[in-house]
C-alpha cells in the first residue's frame, strides 16, 4: 500500500490529509495522520443516506477500509468508495475482501463499479464479497448490464473472466469468515424495514474493531462491542433530522424511518460508555448538510450520553490508528 503524507500536529489535531479541502476542519479528538502505522481504520465515506450535497464539508455515502494484521477489508461500498480507496493509497488490483452490511443503496451502490474498476486496473486475484441474500443477484445483474464492455475487454485486452474472480458469499450471525488472521463475526442489528442488516466485529493480534452498520439502539450490541479498541458507530442528531425532514418532500415518513432505524448521537455515547470501548468514531452522519450541526454539537450529544473517551467525528479520508 502506498504511503500517504504523514501529518500529525503536535496537539494531535491536524487534518488527516490537509491537501484535501473536502476534509474541512479537524475532528474533535484526532485521527492519527496518514503514516502507514499498520492497523488503521480509514473512514472513506461518512454521510448517512444516498443523496449527496455540495458544500465545503461535502461527504460521500458509507464506506470504510479496515487494515488489520496485514489484511485490507472494505466494509460497505457506497457511492465514492473507489475514489476513496485510491485516495487512501490503495492499489485497486490488491482488492481482496469486501463485506456489505445491508442492502440499502448507500452501502452497495458502487460495489459493481469498484470491482469492475479494479479489474480494469489489473485485478487478477480472487475477491470475496460477503453480504446479505440478494447481493449475488445484484452482482450478476451488474455484469449483465455491462456485458458488452466486459466481453469486449476479455476478447480485445485479454483480461481474465471477471465473474471467475469474484466469490459472493452469504453471511450470518456469529463468526462467518476468517480473512488471513482476522476473525470476522456479525450480529443482526435493528434496521427496519430491513431484516438482514449486520454489525461487524474484526479481531486479530489482540485488537478488536467493531462497526455498527445502520442501526437503532438494541439489546446485545454493548456486549458485542465490549472493550473494542475502536467502535465505528452511525449517528444522527434529532433536531437536525427535524430540519432535514422539513426540507424534503416526504418529511414525516422520512423522520419516522430515521428514528426507528438509526441511533441518536446521545444514545451512541451511552452505548460506547456501557461497552467500555477505548475509542469511538462516528460515521453515517445524519444530517451532514446542516450548518447548525457542527462538530461541537456532535461532541456535546455524545458526551451527554456519558462517554468520556477519545472521539472522532468522521470525515471522508480520516485515518484512525488502532
Ligand atoms: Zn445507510
Ligand atoms: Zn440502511
Amino acid at each position: 500500500m502506498g504511503a500517504r503524507p504523514a501529518v500529525r500536529a503536535a496537539d494531535g489535531c491536524g487534518r488527516a490529509r490537509p491537501q484535501d479541502r473536502r476534509l474541512g476542519r479537524c475532528g474533535i479528538a484526532h485521527a492519527v495522520g496518514a503514516l502507514r502505522l499498520g492497523d488503521t481504520i480509514t473512514l472513506l465515506g461518512t454521510k448517512g443516506g444516498p443523496a449527496i450535497y455540495p458544500g465545503p464539508d461535502m461527504r460521500m455515502p458509507t464506506a470504510t477500509l479496515i487494515e488489520l494484521a496485514g489484511q485490507r477489508i472494505v466494509v460497505d461500498c457506497g457511492l465514492g468508495v473507489t475514489r476513496g480507496l485510491v485516495e487512501a493509497g490503495m492499489r485497486l488490483p490488491d482488492l481482496s475482501s469486501i463485506i456489505v452490511t445491508h442492502l440499502h443503496s448507500d452501502h452497495y451502490l458502487e460495489l459493481g463499479p469498484l470491482i469492475h474498476t479494479a479489474w480494469t486496473a489489473g485485478l487478477k486475484t480472487p475477491v470475496s464479497v460477503h453480504g446479505p441474500a440478494g447481493l449475488s443477484a445484484y452482482w450478476h445483474a451488474f455484469q449483465r448490464s455491462m456485458a458488452f464492455d466486459i466481453e469486449t475487454r476479455i476478447a480485445d485486452e485479454g483480461r481474465p473472466d471477471i465473474d471467475s474472480l469474484v466469490w459472493i458469499a452469504p453471511m450470518g450471525e456469529g463468526g462467518f469468515a476468517r480473512i488471513g488472521p482476522v476473525q470476522v463475526s456479525a450480529l443482526l442489528n435493528r434496521h427496519p424495514p430491513i431484516n438482514e442488516s449486520y454489525a461487524l466485529k474484526f479481531e486479530a493480534g489482540g485488537k478488536t474493531v467493531v462497526v455498527s452498520g445502520d442501526t437503532a439502539p438494541f439489546d446485545g450490541f454493548a456486549g458485542f462491542a465490549r472493550g473494542a479498541d475502536l467502535l465505528v458507530h452511525e449517528a444522527m442528531i434529532a433536531e437536525g433530522v427535524d430540519r432535514l425532514a422539513a426540507r424534503v418532500g416526504n418529511g414525516a415518513r422520512l423522520k419516522q424511518h430515521l428514528e426507528a432505524s438509526h441511533s441518536d448521537a446521545e444514545d451512541v455515547g451511552r452505548l460506547a460508555a456501557e461497552a467500555g470501548v477505548k475509542a469511538l468514531a462516528l460515521n453515517h452522519l445524519l444530517p451532514v448538510d446542516d450548518p447548525a450541526i457542527t462538530d461541537t454539537v456532535w461532541e456535546k450529544a455524545v458526551r451527554a450520553g456519558g462517554y468520556e473517551g477519545p472521539l472522532h467525528i468522521g470525515r471522508d479520508g480520516m485515518a484512525i490508528g488502532v
